[in-house]
């Protein structure tokens, strides 16, 4: 377990390191943008490796349904049929298959022992249970794997937030004990076996989460992950949650924030000491029009990160920008802001052009793959 995170450097609680892998290295802090079905929405991977992604995330849910495993068997594995060859995390699918459930109780059973479910596109009936969720892992041929949880909305009473921690935890230890196995079945060696991490459950209370991690730790994972949302109920960050849990997670572990965030939110936890971070926001905002924008070549000073000023959002849909033709970003060298002017970018947008999207979408996570840059330092 011990040599693949190495902590290069440290400032209070924020580090910068490296994790050597299967498929190569991954400096941390780090941003995965999420292929979550097997591909980054009209990202091809030779951009994403351009813009300095290193790691990118799938899940094993959704490609569990579709294409579903005899594919990807067939393929080899996840790297082999999207052609990725440097590192890939999978989440485990809990979130997706709990959410599902939650939203539609028709839709799925969740019991101690296993969840089933129904695929929500053509109805058919699945089984996931910690074992299968590791097995899928394995069979995707990950660098980084994740353990099934139990996430509670985070509206949920206390008494049933800590049901859920108690079944992650319990999920945990199963979890692991497949691990092993399939290490042993699979005559993995200790260079190339993936990383496994646990997830942190306990919704907004701080024992919850303390005591879940105490649990996880005795089960002995790579990494400890920030499980269900960092925001609460009513959409504030849980700041001192978030806080206190990456210092309840051992130093020589890797702290992954799932799901985390907004560029000030990724600052905040990376202050806190949390290395890993994926979300769909870059790419989504950006096939919406909203790009994110440098407010100067200062961006690469964390210093200046932490009053959360140092970017500023425009719509590219608002009609100001018909006749501007300024460049997207002054401070961004990624092939939107080389070639094009606001004013095109407009045009595209209006035009519905899929380009316009696509462009948008890689400025915004180049913006975050620089960001993250900036905090390696
Ligand atoms: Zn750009």
């Amino acid at each position: 377990m011990k040599g693949m995170f190495e902590i290069i450097s440290k400032n209070k609680n924020s580090r910068v390191g490296v994790i050597k892998l299967k498929n190569g290295e991954v400096n941390t802090p780090f941003f995965m943008p999420d292929a979550t079905r097997g591909f980054v929405r009209s990202i091809d991977n030779e951009i994403l490796e351009e813009i300095g992604l290193e790691a990118i995330l799938i899940n094993t849910y959704h490609l569990f349904l579709n294409p579903g495993m005899e594919i990807i068997k067939q393929a080899g594995d996840a790297h082999n049929f999207m052609n990725w060859s440097r590192p890939l995390l999978s989440d485990s699918g809990g979130y997706q298959v709990f959410s599902l459930i939650h939203k539609n109780p028709k839709l799925g059973k969740i019991a101690d022992n296993e969840v089933i479910f129904r695929s929500p596109t053509d109805g058919s009936k699945h089984i996931l249970t910690p074992e299968i969720a590791i097995q899928i892992q394995f069979d995707l041929g990950v660098d980084m794997m994740v353990c099934l949880d139990d996430p509670p909305p985070n509206d949920y009473p206390k008494e049933k937030i800590a049901q859920a921690v108690e079944r992650t935890i319990r999920w945990a230890g199963r979890c692991k004990k497949e691990y092993q196995k399939q290490i042993e079945k699979r005559k993995i060696s200790e260079a190339d076996r993936p990383l496994i991490f646990g997830v942190i459950q306990g919704g907004e209370y701080l024992d919850l989460r303390k005591h879940c991690t105490e649990e996880l730790v005795k089960i002995g994972f790579d990494g400890y992950g920030f499980g269900a949302r960092h925001i609460d109920a009513q959409g504030n960050f849980m700041e001192e949650v978030v806080r206190e849990t990456a210092n309840f997670i051992p130093e020589n572990s890797l702290r992954f924030a799932l799901g985390v965030g907004t560029p000030e939110d990724i600052v905040k936890c990376y202050s806190f000491g949390w290395d890993m971070f994926d979300c769909v926001i870059p790419t989504r905002e950006g096939r919406h029009g909203r790009l994110f924008l440098r407010n100067s070549v200062e961006t690469q000073n964390f210093a200046s990160l932490q009053d959360g000023k140092f970017y500023e959002t425009i719509n590219i849909n608002n009609g100001k920008y018909k006749n501007d033709f300024s460049r997207v970003d002054e401070n961004c060298d990624c092939m939107l802001c080389k070639n094009h002017t606001k004013a095109y970018l407009h045009h595209l947008f209006a035009s519905k052009e899929m380009l316009g999207m696509r462009l948008a979408a890689i400025h915004n996570l180049k913006f975050y793959a620089d960001l993250l840059r900036g905090l390696r330092g």
